[in-house]
């Protein structure tokens, strides 16, 4: 068995471990520095001046893109060093003796992984908007596999629901552990959920492509606008919850499925008799699932859980059926949002509890009036 490293690769290593000694090694001190710079101004995950630097170097020397293997390479019309994953091997080999470096030579993860899952199954518009920036290194991306409710070592595990809707998806899940999501340079995430739950165990799961560039508060506000302008047309959702809020192409939110709309002023009893309930439990305030009547201040309090499960990943209340949240409502205090994400602007957390108020009187009076209070913040 022949184990010599080809000619290709023994180039290669020669010209990367002079990189190594005349550009890596020399900067650790002056990196290490701009990161404990960044971190101390608080934004720990932005770019190191240092290694963008480095990159435009490590680039011109042709040491770039080391990593995407020449039959991925073939597959994608794109172009890396032309080496197999066995040429490559000792090349991380000598990068991954400092943490930074493989960044320098755009063969960082999780980019690399992601450069090549694209690369190798990214229709041609995904590639044109994805793969071609991250192989220029202008954009970063992340994986979004992990979850917190599932042992998410072992793929089948994974409980987020991909749900293909007309010319959209509704994706409903909770991820965390996603490296590099908070580099303000990440565009893309590539998703890991369920698409098709009835198919055998192993293939149930797929990926999806979702820009990075839908932040929960430009949401939120879309979410509003949407309700406000059904508002004023006297018109109440009654069901507003994840599965009815699409995310577009593009990236905008749009509130669908006014299936059980009603007027929000009546003539009369309508088709909803009072005492029954309409609406999902976990989502409706407790005059709803008391079948009381309600206004627009419902869709307030569905609005403020949406809200809380966006920005912490939690239900401010818990139960298994509608009599055991109904009692959670009425008798505990919401989850604080800050529980689960320490990070949470404190005015945006002080808006998600007046959405979650028990009594109407006590949360925002109209979506007009939320859709103000989100506008006061920034972001
Ligand atoms: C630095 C870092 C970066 C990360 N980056 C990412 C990222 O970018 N994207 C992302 O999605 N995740 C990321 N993760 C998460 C990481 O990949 C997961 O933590 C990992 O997949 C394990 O999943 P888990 O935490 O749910 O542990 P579990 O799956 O609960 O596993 C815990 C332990 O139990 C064992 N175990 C699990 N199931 C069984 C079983 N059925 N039988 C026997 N033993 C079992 C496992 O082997 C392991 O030892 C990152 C983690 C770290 C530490």
């Amino acid at each position: 068995m022949e184990f010599e490293f080809s000619a290709k690769t023994r180039d290669f290593q020669a010209r990367l471990l002079k990189f190594m000694d005349d550009y890596i090694y020399p900067n650790e001190p002056a990196v290490a520095q701009q990161l404990q710079a960044n971190t101390d101004a608080g934004k720990r995950w932005s770019p190191i001046p240092k290694i963008e630097e480095l990159k435009k170097v490590a680039r011109q020397h042709g040491l770039w893109n080391l990593f995407l293997p020449v039959d991925s390479a073939k597959h994608s019309g794109y172009e890396g060093a032309g080496l197999t994953n066995l040429e490559y091997a000792p090349l991380a080999e000598i990068m991954g003796r400092v943490p930074w470096a493989s960044e320098v030579f755009n063969c960082s993860a999780p980019d690399t992984g992601n450069m090549e899952t694209i690369a190798r199954y990214g229709s041609e518009e995904i590639k044109a908007r994805w793969l071609k920036p991250l192989l220029e290194g202008e954009i970063r991306s992340a994986f979004a596999m992990t979850e917190p409710e599932v042992a998410s070592s072992d793929a089948t595990n994974i409980s987020t629901s991909i749900r293909r809707d007309g010319d959209h998806y509704v994706i409903n899940g909770h991820k965390w552990w996603t490296s590099g999501a908070a580099d303000p340079r990440c565009a893309v995430f590539i998703t890991m959920g369920k698409t098709d739950p009835d198919a055998p165990r192993h293939q149930q799961q797929s990926m999806i492509v979702v820009p990075a560039d839908t932040p929960g508060l430009r949401i939120a506000r879309q979410l509003c606008a949407g309700l406000a302008a059904a508002h004023e047309v006297g018109v109440l959702h009654r069901d507003i919850k994840p599965e009815n809020l699409i995310l577009e192409q593009n990236g905008n939110a749009k509130l669908m499925d006014f299936g059980i709309a009603r007027p929000i002023r009546r003539s009369g009893p309508g088709h909803t008799e009072q005492g029954s309930f309409v609406g999902t439990p976990n989502y409706s305030p407790p005059e709803q699932l008391a079948g009381e009547d309600v206004d627009q201040r419902a869709d307030i309090y569905s609005s403020g859980v949406l809200m809380c499960e966006m920005f912490c990943g939690k239900l401010p209340f818990s139960g298994s059926n509608t009599m055991e949240i109904y009692i959670a409502q009425t008798q505990q205090e919401p989850i604080k949002p800050s529980a689960y994400w320490p990070e949470i602007p404190p005015p945006m957390e002080a808006i998600i509890l007046r959405c979650l108020k028990r009594l109407p009187q006590d949360r925002f009076a109209s979506a007009a009036e939320l859709a103000q209070a989100l506008a006061q913040l920034r972001g």
